[in-house]
């Protein structure tokens, strides 16, 4: 037995992925110990209940809290290297303590979903297949009379570095071929690791741009401060060049051996994006987003940790993504709500990445052009860098935002004559119209002309959506589909008529008063399938004329050069939210969808169809913009001591039982007010605003304070208390750190 061994923690302290907010103790088996140096970070096989759990190492101990004797020993060991990095373990324990979310399942998060299942943290392997010398020199006449082998041997003989086994499939090439040639000593296999699969080609085509004054002073900043820990907010407006700004700091990075991990919003990576990274960049570059494959994340997350991709482009989760020389984060469209997870583990990924990068002393670049609240307030109070691009890159120029009153109106599908009119004149220019309308399906209501019937979901307390083109009634909430129906179930009339328009009616109806110009609709219907996304940008690049109609998707990062009319279609949607951050959304929104026109040489034009044109926020957007708006809106958010003045949690519980939920929120309030610090505010339990939601009644408690360490411990106290209430019933509960919907 080594020395080793004898010192060895006698316990491990394991993550489990399951809701407790603790850690299982379990015993080194001597077996293990004498083969193996066990880690924080490494997979085990642990015995839990009566079954087996994969679990995290995350600590070796020289005690347990529980009696020896009932300490269990763990079964295997699944990893000779730690998973979960020292840093990154580092940032999950901070991450489950300030979002008060059991450790293991934040761990588990970190991982990709193939890890979490078990497999092996290496890259797969593929066989490769080279010519013998012979193979080399055969000429291939002598295959006359084996044609596949003939064609088999003739693509190798091609390919002096190699042929995978996967460029074989795609040049279909007969496996058995290559089989016989192998046997004929022409051919030989070799197992290659897939990272060292793809070759890079010298491509760097693009010169880049010459940068304006402003450019050149921001990117100087971000060079300055690139070796330290900063957070720098670009603040430029839409078309101002901040993505050339952050691809000439990554550059440089690059050249001293960094990694750069860029985070973009859940939807708002377009091909356009990686087209302009790969242009740019001669280095291997790796995506990370849900539209991928368990193993394409696995196989991405392996060439991060390696150390092998340079960039690592990706959404919410790439957070947590290992990169051992990570040297900047950017974070594009830092207002998105996408980096904040709604369910389950509700982490912020901007907060996390800061939180990461100080630990890692490197720089942090959040780019918007509609910053959040948040990050303004700490560019206004300088804990933030606030760089400024006021200019639209080239030639282009912002543009002119316009009202147009609806009230009293004839409206025709929607659309205001003036509207109709400038569509016209835009069609005619041979240029591009967006329309933009925050709705997709045909209609948000099926009702019954007689009795007055609506199509209602019966899981949620909300109105079915019409689908006409898929025959659908749709809950957008909890995702039901019906069949369309024709007849009224109440009163058996067959007048059912829908109320209201969706991105698919102003479709088809423009299709008639617009015959020969194309027509294309961009929303989370029409992009279901994996290359409809690219499929669509590729047609809106062809055409000049065209008509482009959609949802918010259409609002994040797109580069449309011929578009240069907007109209959003109901500019009033937004503006009496229940939320408190429902005004700033819908500046964010309007600012962006309007920032689509104009971007190229030609100047563009907004119009927001609205019912209420003298309404101070429209107005202010409209002639001041979003900064000024913001602004404003920041000093009401003081005025009223809301978020980013005052930190908020909320607590959520939900049961099938309609007033359960409530019930156990009150007498939690009950129990613990009296115990909580004088400067904590609380409110509630109130109703969700949907309070049936997938046959779950909600209820809500909100919780602020000016100061994080007693929110923190009333936090802490209504977990525990919840931890222990929870057990017996069937309530669900959940905590809400910075939570961005309040209802
Ligand atoms: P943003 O990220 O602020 O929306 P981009 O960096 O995408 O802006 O720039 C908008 C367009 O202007 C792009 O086509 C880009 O290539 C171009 N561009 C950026 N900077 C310059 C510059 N200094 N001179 C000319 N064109 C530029
Ligand atoms: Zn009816
Ligand atoms: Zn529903």
């Amino acid at each position: 037995m080594s020395e080793a061994l004898l010192t060895l923690p006698p316990y491990i302290k394991v993550a489990l992925p399951v809701p407790m907010r603790t850690l299982f103790d379990y015993k080194v088996p001597k077996a293990i110990a004498l083969r193996h140096e066990l880690k924080p970070g490494m997979r085990v096989k642990v015995p839990f209940g009566k079954s087996s759990r994969l679990g995290v190492i995350v600590a070796l101990s020289d005690t347990s809290d529980w009696d020896p004797e009932h300490v269990k020993p763990l079964t295997s060991l699944q990893d000779e290297r730690p998973v979960i990095t020292q840093e990154l373990m580092a940032l999950c324990e901070w991450a489950a303590r300030y979002y008060h979310h059991p450790i293991g399942d934040v761990i588990f998060h970190a991982l990709p979903v193939l890890l979490r299942k078990g497999e092996n943290a290496e890259f797969r392997t593929e066989n490769w297949w080279f010519t013998t010398p012979q193979g080399q020199q055969l000429p291939l006449e002598q295959l006359s009379r084996a044609p596949r082998q003939q064609d088999f041997l003739k693509a190798v003989q091609q390919h002096p570095h190699g042929l995978s086994q996967h460029a074989a499939l795609i040049l279909d090439l007969a496996p058995a071929a290559g089989k016989t040639l192998e046997e004929k000593g022409l051919l030989r296999r070799e197992p290659r690791s897939f990272n060292k699969g793809g070759e890079k080609h010298a491509h760097q085509t693009q010169v880049p741009p010459t940068l304006n004054p402003e450019q050149m002073h921001a990117t100087e900043h971000l060079l300055d401060h690139r070796h330290e820990f900063n957070v720098a907010l670009l603040d430029g407006v839409t078309g101002s060049g901040k993505t050339e700004v952050f691809l000439r700091v990554m550059a440089r990075l690059i050249e001293e051996g960094k990694q750069v991990l860029v985070m973009v919003p859940e939807i708002g990576l377009t091909p356009q994006t990686l087209k302009r990274f790969e242009i740019r960049f001669n280095t291997d570059i790796v995506l990370m987003h849900s539209n991928m494959s368990d193993r394409e994340r696995l196989d991405a997350w392996l060439l991060a940790a390696s150390g092998h991709a340079k960039i690592i482009i990706g959404t919410r989760s790439a957070a947590f993504i290992p990169a051992p020389n990570l040297g900047m984060i950017v974070i594009d469209e830092e207002h998105d709500t996408s980096y904040k997870q709604h369910e389950g583990f509700r982490y912020h990924a901007r907060d996390l990445a800061i939180k990461r990068a100080q630990a890692l002393n490197i720089p942090v670049l959040l780019a918007s052009a509609t910053p959040s609240y948040e990050s303004l307030t700490n560019g206004l109070q300088k804990r933030f860098a606030w760089l400024k691009l006021r200019q639209r890159a080239g030639n282009a120029h912002i543009p002119e935002m316009e009202r147009v009153d609806l009230r009293g109106k004839t409206l025709v599908h929607g659309f205001s004559e003036q509207a109709l009119a400038n569509m016209t004149l835009c069609l005619e220019r041979k240029e591009q119209v967006l329309i933009f309308l925050n709705r997709r399906g045909y209609a948000p209501t099926l009702m019954c002309h007689q009795c007055g019937w609506i199509a209602a979901c019966d899981h949620c307390d909300v109105n079915l959506t019409v689908h006409k083109r898929a025959n659908k009634l749709h809950c957008h909430h909890c995702d039901t589909q019906k069949a369309l129906i024709h007849t009224c179930p109440e009163c058996q009339s067959e007048e059912l008529f829908t109320v209201g328009e969706g991105t698919e009616q102003i479709e088809t109806q423009l299709s008639t008063l617009f015959k020969d110009v194309p027509i294309l609709r961009i929303d989370r219907d029409s992009t279901q399938r994996k290359s409809a996304m690219a499929k669509l940008t590729k047609k809106i690049h062809e055409h000049d004329q065209a008509i482009l109609i959609g949802t918010q998707m259409l609002a994040k990062g797109h580069h449309f050069p011929n578009v240069t009319l907007v109209i959003i279609m109901d500019a009033d949607a937004g503006l009496f939210s229940s939320d408190f951050r429902g005004m700033e959304r819908t500046a964010q929104l309007i600012t962006q969808v309007a920032g689509r026109a104009g971007r190229a040489k030609k100047p563009g034009h907004v119009l927001l169809q609205t019912y209420h044109p003298d309404h101070a926020a429209i107005e202010c957007l409209c002639n001041l913009g979003y900064e000024h708006f913001a602004i404003d809106g920041l000093a009401e958010r003081k005025s009223l001591s809301l978020p980013p003045f005052y930190h908020q949690v909320i607590v959520r519980a939900e049961s099938g039982n309609e007033h359960e939920a409530m019930q156990l929120l009150a007498a939690m309030r009950n129990d613990l007010e009296p115990l909580f610090s004088k400067d904590v505010y609380l409110v509630g339990p109130y109703a969700a605003i949907i309070v049936r939601k997938a046959g779950q009644h909600r209820a809500l408690i909100s919780i602020k304070s000016a100061h994080r360490v007693p929110l923190h411990q009333a936090t802490q106290m209504m977990s525990d208390w919840l931890e222990q209430s929870t057990r017996q019933h069937r309530i669900r509960f959940a905590i809400d750190v910075d939570p961005l919907e309040t209802y």
